[in-house]
């Protein structure tokens, strides 16, 4: 058996960029809502003075992880902002002073067992950087005796096209990638390690090889260069050959899956106690006179960035946050990085061909890594059949575009899904 793959263009015209740390901005907005789950309400008001690694926002909900300032400077104002995905959230704007001072509160963490390692993490601000943004301490706090867990999964595939920030992680930084995996494996009792890297990164698959061919335990593989390699079930079952099966996790199956940026910070973190407070972001498209991997501060403005890679404003028709793929777009160029961004990418055409009838030719389903039925989906859900929706478990609809993609009559089925989606969860 194996999963529906699809054939992209890579476009990783940054792979070779070594990551250029960004100045600290006049500015930076921090939003209390950068991950899965309940926001985070300020832990600042406006004239606080704030450090680099201070805690400036956290929420008692489960599912939830705090938020750090990325700078030190003074709160000028807690303003409201409003996401691409419709999510509207606090954000603590401050005014940087330049001098990045760095908080007392950020000392390395004392890790003595498995409650204290998971309690470091929650205050580390972790959340999994791959894009989805779940709390890290959370997916890596089960219970081993209810759900026995013994393989790690380091997703370092980056399958989307244009994005580099995880590969030159592996490039910049492999120690901290062994030495973070290690740390994982150990406390939490791990028994083997798949690293999995896409076949377009040569490089970074020997540097990994060499530097754990002495650990049996860990085993690096060779991805095909497919889309969508890095979608968790996909990489799940490519890895160790079990199916998470629908309404699954792959902890179900007995695995934890986790982006190799993720395991990265913690490592850095477990050493010096600096919680999350900037990402390596990506920035490219054809709009881009200066394609590059920039080290940025957590509520830098998209604005700011793409300035710094000479991007002509003028012929920009379209900026996404993330890849070609599964990017989102953005409304409005204030919008500040969060801890999720990998990538910004400002295109010159904002518009596909137009959409024609479907052709039946099937070639939506044959691309189809979930196994779904796009085309009928589309119509269930234009006929606004929730019933028949559910039977066609649109909610197992990864949203990883390659319907759109495949599709000669340009039919918009990705998004069409995630109307779909929200639809039925509305109609209970
Ligand atoms: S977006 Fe959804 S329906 Fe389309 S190919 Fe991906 S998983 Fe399948
Ligand atoms: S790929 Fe497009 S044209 Fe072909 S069956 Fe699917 S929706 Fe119809």
């Amino acid at each position: 058996m194996s999963l529906n793959c699809i054939r992209i263009p890579h476009k990783k015209n940054t792979e070779n960029c070594e990551t250029i740390r960004y100045t600290v901005p006049k500015t930076v907005s921090i939003p209390m809502c950068q991950h899965m789950g309940a926001p985070c309400e300020p832990l600042v008001s406006v004239g606080d003075e704030v450090k680099v690694g201070q805690k400036i926002g956290d929420s008692e909900a489960f599912m939830s992880t705090p938020v750090h300032s990325s700078v030190s400077g003074k709160v000028i104002e807690i303003e409201n902002i409003l996401f691409a995905n419709g999510r509207e959230c606090k954000s603590v704007k401050i005014e940087c002073d330049g001098k990045q001072t760095v908080s007392e509160d950020v000392k390395p963490p004392v890790i003595t067992d498995k409650d204290s390692f998971i309690k470091a993490i929650r205050e580390s601000g972790c959340c999994g950087l791959g894009g989805a943004g779940f709390p890290t301490h959370i997916k890596l706090n089960f219970d081993e005796n209810k759900t026995p867990v013994d393989s790690l999964v380091i997703n370092a595939a980056e399958c989307e096209p244009y994005i580099t920030s995880d590969y030159r992680e592996m490039m910049e930084n492999p120690e901290d990638i062994i030495n973070g995996i290690k740390t994982i494996q150990s406390i939490l009792k791990i028994e083997k390690v798949y690293i999995c890297i896409e076949g377009n990164k040569p490089k970074a698959i020997d540097l990994l090889s060499n530097m754990t061919s002495q650990d049996n335990s860990i085993k690096v593989v060779n991805l095909s260069c497919s889309y969508p390699q890095g979608a968790e079930k996909v990489i799940a079952y490519n890895a160790t050959g079990r199916t998470v099966r629908e309404g699954e996790l792959p902890l179900n199956q007995g695995i934890i899956v986790i982006n190799v940026s993720t395991v990265a910070f913690l490592n850095r973190y477990f050493k010096t106690g600096m919680p999350l407070t900037w990402r390596r972001i990506t920035i490219d498209g054809d709009a881009v006179k200066s394609p590059c991997n920039v080290k940025v501060p957590i509520g830098t403005s998209i604005a700011e960035l793409l300035k710094f890679a000479e991007c002509d404003e003028s012929k920009v028709k379209k900026v996404l946050t993330g890849g070609l793929m599964m990017g989102m777009c953005v409304y409005d160029l204030n919008t500040p990085v969060v801890k999720t961004n990998n990538a910004v990418l400002a295109l010159k055409k904002d518009k596909k061909s137009p959409q024609t009838n479907c052709i039946r030719c099937g070639r939506c389903i044959n691309a189809c890594p979930a196994g779904l039925m796009p085309t009928e989906l589309e119509k269930a859900y234009n006929q606004k059949d929730a019933d028949r929706l559910k039977s066609l478990r649109v909610n197992l609809c990864m949203n990883c575009g390659s319907c759109s993609y495949v599709c000669p009559a340009k039919r918009n089925l990705a998004e069409t899904n995630q109307l779909a989606k929200l639809f039925v969860s509305e109609k209970g």
